[in-house]
């Protein structure tokens, strides 16, 4: 990472070396003041695109209609943009034309957030001339120029507001909030790739409950372009009403009542995207169908609606049901999820008030989570049964898993091939 950084700087030295301004710009460098990990570096400098491209050895004409040329140093890419403002935005969304400028000063300025605005120069010294050092001191998203104006250029730039919030523990300056709710409406013009990958990093964020917090009460859901399922929209119209006065505090702490999303403060002790969504949806009241169509709309792979539907359920069927149901799905929870997120998920449900003292024994008493730790092997199963390997292995396995997890088996060699030989055997006949 330090070698990242080196590098990115050698860039910008070798840029002012061929006599032309160069500074890291962006996100590496809020990163950097944050001490946060940094993942890649942005150049600015007064250099045209064809300049750039002279100057180095192996380029990549990324986005030469914005200034951009992707240079490869050391296996690593770094994108370097030219000094550029942005003309008119008839669409809300992209700019119409870009103007190259000769100033670092003016190419900040076009940038959404004060934090995002800052250049650092070889000589390690900070550009900063929207206060985006202050922004970060205080923990507050500001807008560079206008709050109002900066969205209705493009509507993007709300959402991310409220994925900076979630993202660096944040809260949204007033006037941010309420332009935010003012321009809701041009949520409509942002692509829904986008509004998905934004959602998703505001759940994976360090503040997802905030953040759901600001997407749900700024009404921008209403807007968003494809039609999202009805039982969702109605639980987010109800947290949206629900809670006083939020018009003028809205960046105060989140509701959590049983009328609204009761386990949405609870987001942040959750380890991962998939475990918050479950959470969040369950907390919603959202039924597998509904979770399905959602993340269809977002755009969100099957293998992951497979497993946010899954924990959804999960937490659905821990909650609610009878305990000798309770115990199925407390295996198949550990065995989907691995103990430890297994584990974490129980401990939002106790927050919820859920008993779980039981799922705590089964999970002692649980020998084994995973195939590898059976007693058996793949190959040892086949010689047994005499069977040339096939798929049908690791179904067995699975199957011999969910037994000694749920207590029905030992974890012992014979016993094992025993009942393969049984499962297989009846599987012949039905
Ligand atoms: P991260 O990569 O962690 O999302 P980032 O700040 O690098 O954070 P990018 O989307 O990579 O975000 O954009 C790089 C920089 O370009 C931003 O720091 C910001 O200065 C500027 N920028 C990006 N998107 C916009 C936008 N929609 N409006 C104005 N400026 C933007
Ligand atoms: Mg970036």
């Amino acid at each position: 990472e330090r070698k990242l950084w080196t590098e990115g700087l050698d860039i910008v030295r070798a840029l002012e070396k061929a006599g032309h301004q160069a500074y890291l710009v962006g996100g590496c460098v809020r990163d950097w003041r944050l001490d946060r990990p940094l993942h890649d570096i942005d150049i600015a400098t007064s250099a045209r695109p064809e300049e750039v491209m002279a100057l180095f050895e192996r380029t990549l004409p990324t986005g030469l209609k914005h200034g951009t040329v992707t240079v490869m140093e050391k296996g690593e890419a770094f994108e370097v943009t030219t000094f550029r403002r942005e003309a008119s935005y008839s669409d809300g969304r992209r700019p119409d034309d870009v103007v190259f400028v000769p100033d670092i000063k003016e190419d900040l300025a076009r940038r959404d957030f004060t934090f995002n605005a800052m250049a650092l120069g070889s000589d390690e010294r900070l550009v900063d001339p929207f206060g985006g050092e202050d922004a970060l001191r205080a923990g507050v998203v500001a807008c560079v120029g206008e709050p109002s104006e900066r969205f209705g250029e493009d509507a993007l730039r709300m959402l991310r507001a409220i994925r900076f919030a979630a993202e660096l523990g944040f809260e949204l300056l007033p006037d941010v909030w309420e332009a935010i709710v003012e321009h809701r409406r041009r949520l409509e013009r942002v692509a829904i790739e986008r509004v998905s990958s934004e959602w998703d990093r505001m759940i994976s964020g360090r503040g997802p409950e905030q953040a759901m917090h600001y997407l749900f009460k700024s009404g921008l859901l209403k807007f968003v372009k494809e039609p999202l399922p009805e039982a969702f929209m109605r639980a987010a119209e109800r947290y949206r009403l629900n809670g006083a006065a939020w018009e003028w505090d809205p960046w105060g702490a989140p509701v959590a009542d049983e009328a609204s999303l009761g386990n949405l403060l609870h987001l942040p002790g959750l380890p991962d995207a998939d475990l918050r969504w479950g959470a969040l949806l369950w907390g919603m009241n959202i039924g597998a169908a509904d979770v399905a169509t959602l993340m269809r709309a977002l755009r969100i792979s099957g293998q992951r609606t497979a497993r946010i539907s899954g924990i959804a359920g999960f937490f659905e069927r821990l909650a609610s049901r009878p305990e000798q149901e309770r115990q199925a799905a407390w295996v198949g929870a550990v065995l989907a999820l691995g103990r430890s997120a297994a584990s974490d998920a129980l401990t939002i449900l106790e927050a919820c008030g859920y008993e779980t003292e039981a799922e705590s024994q089964w999970s002692e008493s649980m020998q084994i989570a995973t195939v590898a730790e059976l007693d058996v092997k793949g190959d040892e199963l086949s010689a047994y049964l005499a069977k040339p390997p096939g798929p049908w292995v690791s179904a067995a396995l699975r199957e011999l898993l969910e037994r000694v997890a749920s207590g029905e088996l030992p974890n012992e060699k014979f016993s094992l091939l025993s009942a393969a030989k049984a499962l297989t055997e009846g599987g012949r006949h039905g």
